[in-house]
């Protein structure tokens, strides 16, 4: 089983909290083509390339599609035209069994995998979401963030908060059954009050997965700048614990499962096996983000796209950062990216910062002996302390260890 992520690189304009690489110049014309032709051409020809390498990391041997998740930047700035030649080329090289359906006029795939593409709330016009019956995408991951028109205007976001809801009743509309936003907390002067309305705002929706997560400062970011400049002020420890708290505590009242430190999948309540008094269920909610969660539980993926990242049988590589240098290497079929070899050490580490973040925690069969024993004796302070706990084999966090994970992960990780 592998994943496949492909990077769109596009952004309309920038956020002031955002570090991932992308840029605005998507619709720019070079001498024939525009930016975004160019760039989809080389991530076609991307796929094929790392097709005809077969290489033992990302060549034929990686069969069993399992996901596919088109992040970025921003998908939903591509043009309709652009997104139906990506998957058809993922249909040819990876044999998804892109299908049309005459009857209602939609495209879907012969085997049942999830396919993400993540939207800005205000590229969901009507026109957008009739577009997307032509794809074969199931889930869309929209970046609310918040749903105070004050604070969107101070993140430099593009959408107001009126438009999430719009782009959910459009997604609704053309029948998208798994919708997820992301949503972020402990904004400068944001108080209790304010972030529990962004709460009930966001469940008013009624959607099927939360992401949420506090306002980061990213070092290069201009947030960063106001903050070093004294323009804008962190929000305290003890306020950003109370606004992490109901968020859990309001979102279990509601049927989320939190599966991850900062992600939410809503269960059947309706099921036998869902118990209404502690809003906890025997089974895990149908909608974790498959995707996403391969990333911690130490599945394979394939990324394509400038800046994206790859991970497989003991290697991880990284396409260069740059799209103009991206482009060019692929147009003389050269793939741009630099690999590194995964020691032992390197994999237990990685093991530690992935799936110590999910409710599952570590399982401490798949370990070698030797690290099991590591892990088990540099756990044990943080059990006494109550941070951390071990159920049927596997190692995980408890809420008040969740509060320090950065540092209760960093001691546990072989330096
Ligand atoms: S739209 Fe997303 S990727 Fe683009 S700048 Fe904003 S946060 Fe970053």
């Amino acid at each position: 089983m592998f994943g496949l992520y492909i990077h769109i690189p596009f952004c309309a304009s920038r956020c002031i909290y955002c570090g991932f690489y992308s840029t605005t110049s998507a619709r720019e014309k070079g001498e024939r083509l525009s930016v975004e032709e160019q760039y989809v051409n080389a991530l076609c020809h991307e796929m094929e390339l790392r097709m005809e390498k077969d290489d033992d990391m990302f060549g034929r041997k990686m069969t069993g599609l399992s996901s596919i998740y088109l992040g970025g930047g921003t998908p939903s700035l591509l043009s309709i035209n652009s997104l139906q030649k990506i998957f058809q080329t993922i249909d040819k090289v990876y044999h998804i069994g892109l299908e049309w359906n005459k009857e209602d006029n939609t495209c879907s795939t012969a085997i049942p995998i999830e396919i993400t593409m993540e939207c800005n709330p205000d590229d969901v016009t009507e026109e957008f979401a009739q577009n997307l019956r032509f794809l074969p995408i199931n889930r869309i991951s929209m970046g609310a963030q918040t749903f105070s028109d004050e604070r969107l205007h101070f993140l430099h976001r593009r959408h107001t908060a009126d438009e999430v809801k719009n782009a959910v009743k459009r997604l609704r509309g053309i029948g998208i059954k798994n919708i997820s936003v992301d949503l972020m907390f402990g904004f400068p002067n944001e108080t209790l009050e304010e972030w529990n309305d962004d709460i009930e705002r966001l469940l008013a929706l009624d959607i099927e997965h939360i992401s949420a997560y506090s306002l980061m400062y990213e070092k290069g970011t201009p947030l960063f700048r106001l903050l070093q400049e004294g323009k804008v002020k962190e929000i305290d420890e003890e306020l950003y614990r109370q606004m992490y708290d109901t968020l859990i505590d309001r979102l279990a009242k509601a049927g989320y499962e939190q599966y991850e430190i900062s992600n939410f999948a809503k269960l059947d309540v309706q099921s036998p096996k869902f118990n209404i008094q502690t809003s906890k269920s025997k089974i895990q909610s149908l909608y974790r983000s498959q995707h996403n969660s391969s990333y911690w539980q130490n599945i394979p993926y394939i990324g394509i796209g400038a800046a994206a990242h790859s991970y497989g049988n003991g290697k991880r590589s990284w396409n260069v950062a740059d799209i103009k240098a991206y482009i060019t290497a692929i147009q003389k079929n050269r793939l741009p990216s630099e690999e590194e070899i995964i020691d032992a050490d390197t994999h237990y580490n990685d093991i530690i910062m992935t799936a110590l973040r999910t409710c599952e925690g570590i399982d401490l069969s798949i370990l070698p002996a030797e690290y099991r024993t590591y892990l088990i004796r540099l756990a044990k302070p943080f059990q006494q302390q109550g941070l951390l706990k071990e159920d049927n084999g596997k190692l995980h966090l408890t809420r008040n260890g969740i509060y320090v994970s950065d540092s209760i992960m960093s001691d546990l990780m072989k330096v």
